[in-house]
């Protein structure tokens, strides 16, 4: 589904053209105004959805680089939830709001409401070993700024001039069927002059599309997941309301020998028998290099050994998690005779075998 062609709009459409596609759809497609009409009902919808998206500088772009992008509006079914209103009223002579108001006898919201900028969010790819300090990322953002031309307002403040709703006449006619209805001017509140029009930068969005840099500062011990929080640097508001975050989504990297717990990490390592058997000085690659441990006497395969703060850096805290180290004991290859002697001789001395308590045991079991 092509949104641009849903609307009727070219890929290169202005905000405003956009929105004054949709308008003119809204109105002729609502559901309301078509009773049983599954068709008007399905294309409203498809009207409506395409609007959500390209109405967003963020999506919009999105959906052009040919992302997916999410869509939240459907049928609305009680009021006008999924409509814009802010957008909609005084654009293009009559507004949206006027021609449903006396058919739908809803409340429509205040178009005052000031609401809060929406969160931005953009994902970061941080290799394994950045997780050890503070680090930072340059990220692209489009986002909504406040309009520098009518601070926010959506408005701007002229000279008082006939309205163009009402052609000065504070009033205005509609037709329906052979019936006309004459009701005040909604443009103007029926004084038939206007003071103050949509802001002509922004269309009465209050908010302008702009592209910036932003440096991030990522805290050392983040992980995969972790959610950097700018405060402030999201959308801006409507009509007064604060702005927006910026997040910044953390993804780590994974390292081929160190598994993450945490601050803590794990990894394996290999020991001989002879190592296991008799204890040994090994050496243990961490992340700041490698250190030299003490395998003890007798280790079994396994068995865990703790190199304290040798782990990330603890999230937002002072101190370090540890390094876990697992021994793996392999056998080597027997190489010749007397090697293979030399085992067999080993096995005479040492009679001990693993597996003596597990033979004993069926026996046991017999008797009882
Ligand atoms: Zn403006
Ligand atoms: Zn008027």
């Amino acid at each position: 589904m092509d949104l641009y062609a849903v609307l009727g709009v070219r890929r290169v459409a202005t905000t405003a053209e956009i929105r004054r596609a949709y308008q003119k759809l809204a109105r002729q497609l609502h559901p309301d105004l078509n009773p049983g009409d599954p068709q008007a009902v399905e294309r409203f919808q498809a009207v409506s959805s395409a609007f959500e998206v390209l109405s967003d500088p963020q999506r919009r772009a999105a959906y052009d680089r040919g992302e997916s992008v999410a869509v939240t509006s459907g049928i609305p079914e009680v009021g006008f939830h999924g409509f814009d209103f802010s957008a909609e009223v005084r654009l293009g002579g009559a507004g949206f709001q006027e021609i449903f108001g006396d058919i739908l006898r809803r409340p429509a919201p205040p178009e005052t409401e000031a609401a809060r900028g929406e969160d931005l969010e953009q994902t970061a790819r941080l290799a394994f070993e950045e997780c050890f300090h503070d680090t930072r990322r340059r990220v692209h953002v489009v986002r909504q700024d406040r309009c520098p031309t009518c601070q926010g307002a959506g408005e701007v403040t002229l000279a008082p001039q006939p309205c163009p709703a009402c052609q000065g006449r504070g009033e205005v006619r509609s037709l329906r069927g052979r019936m006309v209805f004459t009701r005040r001017c909604s443009d103007c509140g029926g004084t038939g002059t206007l003071g103050r029009r949509p802001c002509p930068r922004c269309a009465g969005e209050g908010r302008v599309m702009r592209t910036e840099w932003l440096e991030v500062g990522i805290p050392a011990g983040v992980g995969d997941g972790s959610r950097v929080r700018i405060s402030g640097a999201g959308n801006a508001g409507r009509r007064g309301g604060p702005p927006g975050d910026f997040v910044l989504v953390v993804e780590v990297e994974p390292h081929p020998f160190y598994r993450r717990e945490g601050e803590d990490l794990h990894c394996e390592l290999p020991v001989t028998i002879v190592e296991a058997a008799l204890g040994a000085h090994v050496e243990v690659p961490t992340p700041e290099g490698p250190v030299t441990i003490e395998i003890p006497a007798g280790t079994q395969n396994g068995q865990r050994f703790r190199l304290r703060k040798r782990g990330l850096p603890r999230l937002g805290q002072k101190g370090r998690g540890d390094l876990y180290v697992e021994a793996r004991v392999w056998v080597p290859p027997v190489v010749d005779d007397a090697s293979r002697e030399l085992l067999r001789e080993f096995a005479r001395r040492n009679p001990a075998g693993p597996r003596r308590e597990l033979a004993a045991e069926p026996a046991a079991r017999k008797k009882a």
